[in-house]
């Protein structure tokens, strides 16, 4: 049986069987069977039934910000602004069915029409730290451009996802169109990335299981879109507006607890203003209100597991370089207090893997040459910053750093009609904008021949 667990108090919110591989598989023959009638829905119809969709989905916001802040612990308030994110995707794709256009090229003795054509049964296959959303930037397009799908949840935060489920079908969804598996990623998942009718697999999560799902899906040339872990670079120039940067930065990497694959966990600041930016970020550490997410003012809740908690903590053995820390409750509840690693080497542990918890290294560096080195100096590529207020530097490291998504002065990374996602081991393809709509459709050429030979 599998418990689901609020992680901010260790109760069980619900007791779940968990699905075996045959499910997985009567999921995949009922996305199937709804295909061919999804996909011939006429494009302003499928248009009217996102909208419809997307509307339910604001009526039911408050009562899914709640479901999903006691399944992940995250605070209510960050909850809440996920949850308006959810439906904002909908919003935006439902405009996409009228949108999905082609090209007429002409050619020798005729013309060429291309058309985008849906790939099928979509699978998707999501982590824990951001269920519904991330869920959502790809359901939404996939549904979009006439797939079916299989949505497999994390088995830890599947509550969302149920919930999505029956508010699809009560919209008007029909039956079979969208389908949630809630079973392990050793079983379901696997079955999904390796199932002859799934045409791909839409997946994030961790760059280990990243890895296996492309090579599972290499059996029957699936599609696959991935969107792995990060360590991005938050970096601070001298000529930077420093109080700023220093407020912001605390949220940049331990906003839901650091458990998110944009964290910006390097934070690289040029030596002259180290120590006035160490004292700045300090403050505002130490001023973090860490504690009951379901609190209006909380702003980090406790990690996901009492297992996840033990691989955070791992890196900050005894003697660890503390430079602040901020507070976190005691008693039930997987609870870590966001730290701040200083000095450290770019080769040290805790600057070289994602940790995916509230855990920041400041790392200095010398001018320009050298942040951007040190910027690029890891396996991963998914976002990053740029603080300074020369434009034409920013600009330089903008274009120089080897990474998906990058703010200027700002550590936002995600809008719905911009396109996310990472360079190198950070992931292939790009979720959200118009972007998405190329990763769950295939261009169709189709001659039509005009003349006589
Ligand atoms: P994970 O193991 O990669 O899990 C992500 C999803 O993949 C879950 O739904 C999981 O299912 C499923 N899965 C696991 N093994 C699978 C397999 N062999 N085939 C198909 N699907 C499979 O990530 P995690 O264990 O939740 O977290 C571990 C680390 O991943 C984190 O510490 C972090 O570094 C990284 N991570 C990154 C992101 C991101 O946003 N990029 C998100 C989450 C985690 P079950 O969990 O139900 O078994
Ligand atoms: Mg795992």
């Amino acid at each position: 049986m599998l418990e689901v667990v609020n992680p901010a108090t260790e109760e069980v919110l619900r007791r779940l069987e968990p699905a075996s591989e045959e499910e997985a598989n009567r999921a995949v023959a009922r996305a199937n069977e709804a295909f061919p009638k999804w996909s011939a829905v006429a494009p302003d119809e499928r248009a009217r039934m996102l909208r419809r969709l997307a509307a339910a989905l604001d009526d039911e916001q408050e009562g899914l910000a709640l479901l999903e802040s006691r399944n992940t612990g995250k605070p209510i308030s960050d909850a809440r602004a996920e949850m308006g994110m959810v439906a904002e995707t909908f919003h935006y794709y439902a405009a996409a069915p009228e949108r999905l256009l082609g090209d007429t090229i002409p050619v020798p003795g005729g013309v060429t029409m291309t058309f985008r054509e849906p790939l099928g049964v979509v699978g998707l296959i999501v982590p824990w730290n951001f269920p519904l959303t991330i869920a959502s930037w790809k359901m939404a397009p996939a549904l979009a451009a006439g797939n079916t799908l299989v949505l497999k949840p994390a088995e830890i935060t599947p509550l969302t996802a149920l919930e999505f489920e029956r508010i699809a079908l009560e919209a008007g969804i029909p039956e079979g169109v969208i389908n949630v598996v809630v079973g392990p990623g050793s079983t379901v998942g696997q079955t999904l990335a390796e199932h002859p009718d799934v045409a791909k697999i839409a997946f994030t999560g961790s760059t280990g299981v990243g890895k296996g799902i492309m090579s599972a899906a290499a059996g029957t040339i699936k599609r696959v879109t991935l969107e792995l872990g990060g360590k991005s670079a938050n970096v601070v120039f001298a000529d930077a507006d420093l109080e700023a940067a220093a407020a912001s930065a605390p949220f940049a990497v331990f906003e839901n607890a650091g458990q998110d694959c944009c964290a910006r966990s390097r934070i690289l600041v040029e030596r002259g203003v180290y120590d006035e930016f160490l004292s700045y970020l300090k403050e505002s550490v130490e001023a973090l209100r860490v504690g009951d997410p379901m609190s209006e003012d909380t702003q980090i809740g406790p990690l996901i597991s009492a297992e996840h908690r033990e691989k955070v903590a791992s890196f900050v053995p005894e003697g660890a370089p503390v430079a602040a820390q901020g507070s976190a409750p005691g008693g039930k509840g997987f609870w870590f207090a966001p730290t701040v690693l200083s000095p450290v080497s770019i080769s040290d542990r805790a600057a070289r893997e994602e940790i995916f918890g509230p855990v920041a290294v400041v790392i200095p560096f010398e001018g320009e040459e050298e942040a951007l080195r040190l910027a690029n100096d890891t396996i991963y590529g998914l976002s990053g910053s740029i603080w300074t207020r020369d434009g034409a530097r920013a600009m330089r490291m903008a274009r120089g750093i080897d990474s998906g998504v990058l703010s200027i002065n700002s550590n936002t990374s995600v809008r719905v009609s911009t396109p996310f996602g990472g360079f190198k081991q950070s992931g292939v393809g790009r979720e959200l904008g118009p972007h998405a709509l190329e990763q769950y459709s295939e261009p169709k050429s189709v001659y039509f021949k005009t003349e006589e030979d």
